[in-house]
């Protein structure tokens, strides 16, 4: 069946795509290569496959996502050499492709507000910021820092990394601007739908054209829309993993050990608050 591409418009056989792209739900992942999703409201735990999928894009908007994600991953698990300096409540991470990570950050947030997946029904751009994003994705061209900048937050739990939770995105206000709260990966997202054209208070917080990104170190037992989540569903328990955040493992091997132990710990969560 064709059908037109979301992004380009084109004609053709549309692609099962990922709104939160693959690799973000890979520990949450059992053996069987199905993730979890538990519901708040619904007793039953859901089995899927594969994520929420969503008929899209077509052939080759999907694989210059892919690209993106591909990039994004090696950041987020491992694989590529960053350059990483600890402060109080952050660190800074340098030396990052601001157009390859900026656009794969663009590129969640715009597939959330077109998305027809409840569990994005909070999120719902404008339909000029929506067209805006959608034109830079296709042109490839992630603008400048304060054009829908990003905000991330590292989760951690017990002093560990909490990968596998997803909450479903909220409109919120961060210093008086509007935004989208995403929680998936292990790190908190705060996607900014402004440009602005001066610099401001969140700006310093946004990865920028320089290639920096400060990544803020959030204790989920004192983030409130997790601690409620946490106590329920978590299996307390001290575990011993090497590095205590996803992005800073250095191989692909030391990631996965770390996946391995963590889909041994079945801790496996999704919410997915669908009345
Ligand atoms: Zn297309």
């Amino acid at each position: 069946m064709n059908t037109l591409c979301a992004l380009c418009k084109s004609a053709s056989k549309l692609m099962s795509s990922h709104i939160i792209p693959e690799f973000l739900y890979k520990t949450m992942y059992d053996q069987k290569h199905r993730f979890r999703e538990i519901s708040t409201l619904k007793d039953k735990d859901k089995f899927h496959q594969k994520g929420i999928k969503e008929k899209l894009l077509c052939t080759q908007c999907e694989a210059k996502f892919s690209a993106y994600e591909r990039y994004a991953s090696l950041v987020l698990n491992g694989g590529i050499e960053l350059n990483m300096l600890g402060h109080k409540g952050y660190v800074l991470v340098t030396e990052l492709d601001y157009e390859k990570f900026k656009l794969f950050q663009l590129s969640i947030l715009w597939r959330a507000s077109i998305s027809e997946h409840p569990l994005f029904k909070e999120v719902k751009l404008e339909t000029s910021d929506e067209s805006k994003i959608r034109e830079m994705l296709i042109l490839e061209k992630p603008g400048d820092t304060n054009a829908y900048g990003c905000i991330i937050a590292a989760i951690t739990f017990i002093e560990n990394p909490l990968t596998d939770v997803i909450l479903q995105p909220e409109k919120i206000k961060i210093y008086g601007h509007p935004a989208y709260r995403f929680v998936f990966g292990g790190f908190i997202w705060i996607f900014s739908t402004s440009v602005f054209t001066q610099p401001n208070e969140l700006s310093d917080s946004f990865l920028n054209s320089e290639n920096q990104l400060k990544v803020y170190l959030k204790d989920a037992e004192k983030y409130q829309p997790l601690v409620e989540i946490a106590q329920k569903v978590y299996i307390k328990k001290q575990i011993s993993i090497k590095s205590p955040f996803n992005w800073r493992y250095r191989s692909i091997e030391e990631a996965q050990e770390s996946f391995i132990y963590r889909s041994n710990a079945k801790k496996i969560a999704i919410f997915n608050v669908i009345a």
